[in-house]
């Protein structure tokens, strides 16, 4: 994707913060971190989302988020951690090629995660069991 900033920066085109770089990935320091140490875990190859990115590549991706994420919560350090991954405009996806948020949680941090819960009911969940009755 020629037009693509992750593209550029995956392959080294534009320089970034590395932290960690492998093959197929390249784990960068956000730009406008939610936390200090936010980092992202961004594939070379150009997918868009957890949809379309292959499930080994997509395996592989965790694999770096559990290898980069244990060392920066040594060398940070912090108390916690959340790994976030949008998909979609509606879910916070601004940049539309795949990469997985590793945040850096501390107490107090004031980084603004939580939503509100609703109520699972009887009917919802029959509806939705049922519409994944035989997919997988
Ligand atoms: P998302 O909203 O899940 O698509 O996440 C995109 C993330 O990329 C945001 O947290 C941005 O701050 C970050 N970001 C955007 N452009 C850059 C860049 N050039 N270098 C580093 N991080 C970036
Ligand atoms: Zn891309």
């Amino acid at each position: 994707m020629s037009d693509c900033i992750f593209c550029k920066i995956a392959v080294g085109e534009i320089p970034s913060a590395t932290v960690y770089e492998d093959e197929d990935f390249r784990v960068i320091l956000d730009l406008n971190p939610a936390s200090y140490g936010h980092a992202l875990v961004i594939p070379k190859q150009h997918y868009e989302n957890l949809m379309t990115i292959p499930e080994e590549l997509a395996g592989k991706a965790m694999i770096v988020a559990k290898k980069v994420a244990t060392v920066l919560k040594e060398v940070l350090p912090c108390d916690g951690y959340n790994i976030l991954q949008n998909n979609g405009l509606c879910a916070g996806q601004t940049v539309f090629h795949f990469h997985i948020h590793l945040i850096p949680r501390r107490e107090n941090d004031n980084v603004g995660l939580e939503w509100n819960h609703i109520a699972l009911t009887d009917a919802m969940r029959d509806e939705i069991l049922k519409k994944v009755e035989g997919k997988f």
